[in-house]
């Protein structure tokens, strides 16, 4: 039987249209795709229904709630297919792929999260084959996984980052190696996907509203601004840091802000603004300092994954000793452990 893909056509490029101030995303991409894609049953192509969002954007706007739309939307529909691919616009794209890891958690169906570089309407559009690549995977392939396909490979959607505004293949995952490439056939590698599942353990909650913050250090940071950043009604921060998890710690007052919002109960994770490597807390005093305040070590997750983890560890409304304990725990392939 061919399997049945369901598309969530959430916007960004793939389906764009010139405009006089700048691209935007456009409408009818089901009627658009269906001249641009080989027919359901030929080449491996699965069947497949495209549902187009009320709001299309640009990811560049997306919020947390829009990842909590997507994810209810697959969880809705999970029954009803074999497979789902979200096509979504690059710029937050990883951030999306990493948040829907942790809601669709136990996942036994591949979700995979593709877009484009330039619109399907324009010539050299590289949307038909991002987007055929993605349907095969999800029709022909039982990973139980969120993959992030563009350009050719498959990644983990929750270890992929964007590295190019430039290149076709515009993501990386410089901690985990690809899944699986599409060439003239789809190759995936099987000791590098998530073992099966025995059940979906879904947790998509409604986003909470306190904030979280990302701070990336640098050479001039005050305390003065660490302490804005950290005012009350932050629920969290993910502290990019430099190398393997150090800080500026004879900053006077930088470790004591930090210790002063740790025991508060905002949870501080501290990963690395090296794309490649993890964060080892007890390599350097600058960065045991860091772990004595009370901020957490994120080992080798990505910035998306950190932040969209800790956003889901506090909408699970999880106290800050358990969100901090299990910042660290694999939760689906998103970190390695020691
Ligand atoms: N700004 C666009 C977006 O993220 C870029 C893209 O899709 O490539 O929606």
């Amino acid at each position: 039987m061919t399997p049945r893909i369901y598309i969530a056509y959430t916007g960004g490029t793939f389906g764009m249209k010139p405009t006089p101030s700048g691209f935007v995303p456009d409408r009818g991409l089901a009627q658009a795709l269906q001249a641009r894609l080989p027919a359901p049953g030929q080449d491996g192509m699965p069947h497949w229904e495209l549902h187009e969002y009320a709001q299309l954007i640009d990811s560049a706007e997306a919020q947390p709630r829009d990842w909590h739309t997507i994810a209810t939307d697959i969880a809705a529909r999970y029954d009803a297919y074999d497979g789902f691919v979200v096509i979504h616009g690059t710029d937050t794209m990883a951030y999306t792929a990493s948040a829907l890891s942790f809601a669709l958690v136990g996942l036994r169906k591949p979700v995979i999260v593709t877009g484009a570089q330039i619109p399907l309407a324009m010539p050299r559009s590289d949307a038909p084959g991002n987007l055929a690549g993605a349907l095969l995977i999800a029709g022909q392939h039982p990973l139980p996984e969120v993959g992030l396909y563009f350009g050719g490979q498959l990644l983990r959607g929750n270890r992929a980052t964007k590295v190019s505004a430039a290149d076709f293949d515009a993501f990386a995952s410089p901690n985990h190696p690809p899944l699986g490439r599409v060439g003239i056939d789809v190759e995936i590698d099987r000791r590098r996907v998530l073992p099966m599942p025995a059940q979906e353990a879904f947790q998509v909650v409604a986003p909470q509203t306190r904030e979280v913050a990302m701070l990336r250090l640098y050479p001039g940071l005050t305390v003065a601004l660490l302490e804005r950043v950290l005012a009350p009604g932050v629920a969290g921060l993910v502290l990019q840091s430099y190398g393997a998890g150090n800080g500026p710690v004879g900053l006077p007052g930088f470790v004591d802000t930090l210790a002063a919002a740790s025991a508060r109960g905002v949870v501080i994770v501290n990963v690395s603004q090296c794309a490649r490597g993890r964060v080892d807390p007890a390599l350097y005093a600058t960065g045991s300092a860091l772990a004595a305040a009370g901020v957490v070590g994120g080992l080798d997750m990505t910035v998306e994954a950190a932040l969209t983890k800790l956003h889901h560890l506090l909408s699970l409304g999880l106290g800050a000793e358990e969100a901090r304990h299990r910042l660290q725990q694999p939760c689906c392939g998103e970190l390695t452990s020691p």
